[in-house]
Formats: C-alpha cells, sequence, structure tokens
C-alpha cells in the first residue's frame, strides 16, 4: 500500500485517541529502528517521547524479537489459571526487583487496567471505599481508572465515582505560594493532605493513588520528604499506598523504580509500559507480602481473560535481562545529566521558558507567555488556536517526534539514546524554542 492509501483507509476504518476525528493527520510510519522512525516518504525522525514514554529499549531490540518467536513457536496461549513458565519466571522477577516487602504480582494487559485492579484489590484489602488521587495526573483512560485520573481527561466520566476524591499536587513551580527550601513545601503540601484525609474521614479512606513522579502531566517531580510523608500518614491510618509506576518505572528515571529515589516502600505498584516496552502489551499489579498473605484465604476478585499472556511475559523477561546486561541504569544516569544540563541551559537562554523538570531520561519544558508571571503559554485544558500543536509540528519538521500535553513538551527519548544523539536532538529543540521566543514577543 502506497502511504497514502494506508492514511485514507486508516481514517475511513480506525476512532483515534483523544481526538476529533474529522480533523487529523496522523503520520504514516513504516519503519522503525532504535531510536529512529521513517514514515512512507522514507523521512527520518528522532522518537524523543519513546513513542508514549513507553518505548525504552527502542525499537527492533533482538533479544525481545527473539524470546517473542521461540515462546510463540511452543504456545502462544494458555489459560491463567494454568502455571506456564514465561508467566512464573516475570513474576519472580518483577519482585526480586522491588522491595523486600514486595510479594506477588497481577498481571494485566497495560496500565489502566493495572491500577483498576490496584484500586480493586486495596478496596478488599481494607474493606474500605474511599480513594484518593491528584488532579495533576493521569492513571488510564478505562472506568476506574480514569476517575482516578485528575486532568481534563476524566472530564468524559463525571459525573464520577462516589468517594473518589482529588488533593493537590506538589506542584511547586505553580504553588500561590513560595518557599524556602524543599523540605518547607514538604511540610506544606503534607499538613495539606493529613488535614483533607481528617475531613474526608480516615477509617473510610482504602488507598492514596499517585504517579511517584508525574508524567504526562508536566514531570512533577515531588520535594524531598513528601513520599516519606504520605507513606507516614498512610501508616497512620491503615490506607493502601499506591504508587503509578506505569511511566516511570523500569529505568525510566535512572532508578528500576521511580519511588526508590524517595526512600519509600509502597503498598502497591501498578506497572505497564517499559517492562515489555510494548513488543508485546503487559501491564501488572505488584502487591506486599501482606497483602499477598491476605489473599490465601480471601477471594482475589480480580480476573483477565489475558492475565500474563506468555508471549507478553517472554518479551517482559527478554526486557528485563535486556536492562541489566544493556547497564541500562548506568546509562539513564549518565546521559540524563546531559540532558538536565541541556535543559537548563534552555531554561536560561529562552523567553518562552518557563521550568525544566527532569529526572533520569525524563524531562518536560514548560512554555510559558511571561517568566515573571509564569502565565501559560496555552490557558489549562484549551489551546483553541493550536499553539502548542503548531510547535510540536515544528519539531517534527526538523526530525525531532514527540508530543505535548497542556503548555508542556515532553523529551523522554528511549534510554539507549547516545550523548551525540541527545545533543543533536536537543540542538532542534533550541532552535524551535528561538521561533517560540520571536512569537510571544509580537
Ligand atoms: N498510568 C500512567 C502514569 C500513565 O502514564 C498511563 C498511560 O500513559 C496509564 C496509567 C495508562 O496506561 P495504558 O495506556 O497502558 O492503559
Amino acid at each position: 500500500m502506497t502511504g497514502q492509501e494506508i492514511k485514507e483507509m486508516d481514517l475511513q476504518y480506525n476512532l483515534h485517541s483523544w481526538a476529533k476525528q474529522g480533523s487529523l493527520h496522523p503520520m504514516v510510519i513504516t519503519k522503525a529502528e532504535g531510536i529512529y522512525l521513517w514514515d512512507s516518504d522514507g523521512k527520518r525522525y528522532m522518537d524523543m517521547s519513546s513513542e508514549l514514554v513507553n518505548s525504552n529499549v527502542g525499537h527492533g531490540n533482538r533479544d525481545i524479537i527473539e524470546a517473542i518467536k521461540k515462546q510463540a513457536d511452543l504456545f502462544c496461549f494458555l489459560s491463567p489459571a494454568f502455571a506456564l513458565e514465561p508467566r512464573a519466571k516475570l513474576a519472580k522477577m518483577v519482585i526480586d526487583r522491588m522491595p523486600d516487602t514486595m510479594g506477588k504480582v497481577f498481571f494485566t494487559n497495560g496500565g489502566a487496567d493495572a491500577n483498576e485492579n490496584a484500586i480493586k484489590i486495596a478496596r478488599m484489602y481494607t474493606g474500605r471505599h474511599k480513594i484518593m488521587s491528584r488532579y495533576r495526573s493521569y492513571h488510564g483512560s478505562s472506568f476506574g481508572a480514569g476517575n482516578i485520573t485528575g486532568e481534563p481527561r476524566r472530564y468524559a466520566l463525571e459525573p464520577g465515582i462516589p468517594g473518589f476524591v482529588k488533593f493537590f499536587d506538589p506542584y511547586v513551580y505553580r504553588e500561590a505560594v513560595s518557599f524556602a527550601s524543599e523540605e518547607e513545601a514538604t511540610r506544606f503540601y503534607i499538613t495539606k493532605l493529613r488535614e483533607q484525609v481528617q475531613y474526608e474521614g480516615p477509617d473510610s479512606i482504602a488507598a492514596i493513588v499517585m504517579e511517584t513522579v508525574t508524567g504526562s502531566n508536566g514531570i512533577i517531580i515531588p520535594p524531598k520528604g513528601y513520599l516519606p510523608g504520605v507513606r507516614k500518614i498512610c501508616d497512620d491510618y491503615g490506607i493502601m499506598m499506591i504508587c503509578d509506576e506505569v511511566m516511570g518505572g523500569w529505568c525510566r528515571t535512572g532508578k528500576m523504580f521511580a519511588f526508590e529515589n524517595f526512600d519509600v516502600k509502597p503498598d502497591i505498584v501498578s506497572f505497564a509500559k517499559g517492562i515489555t516496552c510494548g513488543y508485546v502489551q503487559l501491564g501488572g499489579v505488584a502487591v506486599s507480602k501482606k497483602i499477598a498473605a491476605f489473599f490465601d484465604d480471601h477471594v482475589l476478585s480480580c480476573g483477565l481473560t489475558y492475565s500474563g499472556h506468555p508471549l507478553a511475559c517472554a518479551a517482559g523477561i527478554a526486557c528485563l535481562n535486556y536492562y541489566d546486561t544493556a547497564h541500562i541504569l548506568e546509562h539513564v544516569n549518565e546521559v540524563g545529566a546531559v540532558l538536565g544540563e541541556i535543559e537548563e541551559g534552555l531554561k536560561e537562554k529562552h523567553a518562552c521558558v518557563g521550568d525544566v523538570r527532569y529526572i533520569g531520561l525524563w524531562s518536560a519544558i514548560e512554555l510559558v507567555k511571561d517568566k515573571a508571571t509564569k502565565e501559560a503559554l496555552v490557558p489549562y485544558g484549551k489551546d483553541p488556536d493550536g499553539v502548542m500543536s503548531a510547535i510540536i509540528k515544528k519539531l517534527l519538521a526538523k526530525g525531532f517526534f514527540t508530543y505535548s500535553h497542556e503548555n508542556i513538551i515532553m523529551v523522554a527519548p528511549p534510554l539507549i539514546i547516545t550523548e551525540e544523539q541527545l545533543r543533536e536532538a536537543m540542538a532542534i529543540m533550541d532552535d524551535v524554542l528561538c521561533e517560540v521566543d520571536a512569537m510571544i514577543a509580537l
């Protein structure tokens, strides 16, 4: 098929995510290798968002492809009720990489159903019904995960599930007050959260769910002490602490899991994306030994036909092995430091860059109209003139593929990117930000 034919057929028969269907112009991608994508005209792009921040090992990884083929030759699918080698092995590998307090895994198809099951498990285990989560969060688009999501993508589900309560994020850059230190910021946010927990009735709260580091909504990195502060609230009131590591897990932050950066042990961890890097889709929920033991004599009322799909588990095993053998964590820390330096330089140079936030190879460039007032380049929840999509198109025209959310550009390349490739890509970003500077100066 020609590129044009693919595009026409796609638009005629596919419904695309989060979009008005009548105004779409999807790129036609025909090849992907390493950190690169090629469109049907042969133009090459650097995949600077790792697709949806899931292609951690890049495209065309032979180890993973061969593992899937080998498993496919053996058997592609058998029911989750059986004990299967790939599922058993991968569950052990997941638990081996988590804190020693964690016990077992329930596999899902992706991130949303990982969160669905995480909140179900917390409700079953505690016998309570309320779930607290934050406004600037995305946890998936299904009904439960969409209801714990705080940003506008939850609106289509409203009125939401009773007892799902939102609290404010530790978004220091946009806080109405300023703080002298990270510890002071932590005191502020934890005091407010504790107060809100009191008002909600701690005995009714099953879980507090957080993206350990907020991803799509702008790489919001909690101040020092914040997560231990949430842990303490959870411990004081018997509330389950659920860390959503769907985007932040699996080496993205320079640690295997984002929560390791903050010296905290969650009760429940949801994960997806980087466990297989999309070679076959997979997600899961890891629970503490205590929770796992509870389900020894209580029914785990969760089930999915494809829980722990053998092909996905084979891909997951190869993927986790690859992180180790290719020393991905060390690489992320080295190249991530370069990304941070470059972004600090962009913030200093460009009038349109209000803030940069980065951890490992995961970062956000927050665009403003005015650095002093911090007025966002586009208003929250709206971009009527398509300003952000025009910026993304400019990047794309120069071979830099990524996406934006609100007034934020995501920079999260595959974790195999070299320093040279990163510098080449960020020079493109620099050029485009010059154009945005010129635009806001008008
Ligand atoms: N949780 C987080 C933090 C995410 O970033 C996402 C997706 O981007 C999800 C959950 C949902 O994952 P999925 O799209 O696999 O359902």
